[in-house]
């Protein structure tokens, strides 16, 4: 696949989920090699949107150069990846990407309408030869290569909301092509009795049920109700999807897990990247 960036600059303006901020992201072209980087204009630092930059996982993936955040990437690296856009100049003038409806939708809507350019280059990709696994003490996350020798991205999740919601398990086979439809759209979610929690910790400054789901005695509390019947779970598949890319490259292999966050797809990546046997950098047609 060839290397992909926008045909032009995209603004996008909104709030911040955990701070509140009013930010405005400008999506800029940028040329062959640039890779996906912020830019926090109101700091001129340049931040690039990689697995080593990333600060802290509670809630959001953060990521910082030089003492200077972007925090809350995961949904806009999503809607990037998901439309394989790998060359990207990320504007930004305050410190959180906007959380928008909750999803990736947005992001995904405003770079298609603009439309994306194809560049004169080959996109590199990584691809999993040796199986890399992290577990914590509530959940694991692995990464094996294709069975099938499938060109994409597989993701498998299984959770466990302890009886907040139903349980519920996932199968995305080959990603790629089907993001836009059966991902995109899904949106964040809390539990209305964590939300005291999340409140105390200086945290959801600016949720709403305009930009998040919110599930109370097992069902949203939100009046249009769930986009999809697996919501919950397809917007961890969103979020893995966002957190993979912050290795750099699009992923060929297949991410299994349980009760999956930001914090262990960061701990995977960190696992991955301690060998040069793990993967293979490489082009393909
Ligand atoms: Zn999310």
């Amino acid at each position: 696949m060839k290397s992909l960036t926008l045909n032009e600059p995209i603004k996008i303006n909104g709030i911040g989920l955990h701070t509140g901020v009013k930010t405005t992201v400008t999506l800029n072209p940028a040329p062959l090699k640039s890779g996906i980087f912020f830019n926090r204009t109101d700091k001129s630092t340049i931040i690039p949107a990689r697995w080593n930059k990333v600060i802290s996982t509670k809630f959001s993936t953060n990521i910082a150069s030089n003492g200077v955040e972007v925090k809350t990437v995961e949904h806009l690296l999503s809607a990037l990846a998901g439309l394989h856009i790998n060359n990207c100049e990320i504007l930004i003038d305050n410190i959180e990407v906007p959380i928008l409806d909750g999803s990736s939708n947005v992001f995904v809507k405003s770079i298609l309408k603009k439309g994306i350019k194809e560049q004169d280059s080959e996109q590199k990709i990584l691809e999993i030869i040796k199986p890399v696994k992290f577990s914590c003490n509530y959940g694991y996350a692995e990464l094996t290569p294709n069975l099938q020798k499938e060109e994409g991205l597989n993701i498998n999740l299984e959770s466990s909301f302890e009886g907040k919601y139903k349980d519920q398990d996932i199968k995305i086979t080959n990603l790629n092509g089907n993001y836009v439809e059966t991902i995109s759209k899904a949106r964040t979610f809390g539990f209305f009795q964590e939300i005291e929690y999340l409140k105390s910790q200086n945290l959801i400054k600016g949720g709403s049920l305009d930009n998040a789901i919110v599930i109370k005695d097992k069902k949203p509390l939100n009046k249009e109700g769930l986009r999809y019947d697996d919501e919950l779970m397809r917007h961890k598949v969103l979020d893995v999807v966002g957190d993979l890319y912050l290795s750099g490259y699009p992923i060929i292999g297949t991410y299994k897990g349980f009760k999956t966050g930001h914090f262990i797809t960061n701990n995977l990546l960190k696992e991955l990247f301690k060998s040069r046997d793990n993967y293979k950098i490489h082009k393909i047609n």
